[in-house]
């Protein structure tokens, strides 16, 4: 499969990758969704599912997994990296056949090599500005800490800031709570201990994907 940007969004394709990042809980989801980054050495996808399909989810990163009849969507509306879709009709099963390492089937990519909505692994610094967001549940939106509606919204541990390497300086965020335990080495209940210095204090290599200028961190590697 490497013709998947000729796919419209809505078929039902296969796919046979590697699990690329431990599966996790989205920030913010209005159902209960479980997603991970998949990949061979030509695409990078999100698979997700939501629900009790999430358990199809229950591997960990390194996995080969094939998938068949997912439902895929992305790249020609662009507003999303290309994703695959779990439901009842999908199945997943672990596979076992040469395949390259997860390293193989991770794209490095200089910066300003990233386009939008698409995944990949980038190198440098971050410096940390914030560690908590804050989502009204009722607006539906990222807030300050006190909503425009007048709602104190429960605080996400959500590590934000810019990151840079040789050839640009782009926003980032955690894209969930577990990568912001895995950037900073603290447990979201002790959140408010993290030590910005020492996440910023060495190079990081991030997973994810570049959105409205944002970069979307899906693993820490
Ligand atoms: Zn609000």
């Amino acid at each position: 499969m490497n013709k998947l940007s000729e796919i419209k969004s809505g078929d039902r394709i296969a796919f046979t990758g590697r699990i690329l990042s431990n599966p996790k809980k989205p920030l913010v989801s209005s159902r209960n969704a479980v997603r991970a980054v998949i990949g061979d050495s030509e695409n990078l996808i999100q698979v997700i599912a939501f629900d009790k399909e999430g358990d199809k989810l229950n591997l960990k990163r390194g996995d080969l997994v094939k998938i068949t009849n997912g439902i895929f969507s992305g790249f020609k509306s662009a507003k999303q990296p290309p994703t695959i879709t779990l439901d009842s009709r999908t199945l997943m099963e672990k596979a076992d056949i040469n395949f390259p390492s997860a390293e193989e089937c991770i794209k490095k990519k200089f910066i300003d090599e990233v386009n939008d909505n698409e995944y990949c692994a980038i190198s440098g610094f971050p410096v940390v500005y914030r560690i908590f967001s804050y989502y009204c549940n009722r607006c539906k939106k990222f807030t300050d800490e006190m909503c425009d509606c007048g709602n104190f919204p429960e605080p996400i541990f959500r590590i934000s800031g810019v990151f840079s390497d040789s050839t640009k300086t782009i926003w980032f965020s955690t894209s969930s709570e577990e990568t912001a335990e895995d950037l900073s080495g603290i447990e979201k209940s002790n959140a408010v201990n993290t030590d910005i210095k020492s996440i910023m204090a060495k190079p990081q290599k991030f997973l994810g994907y570049l959105h409205e200028g944002n970069f979307y961190v899906e693993e820490v590697m």
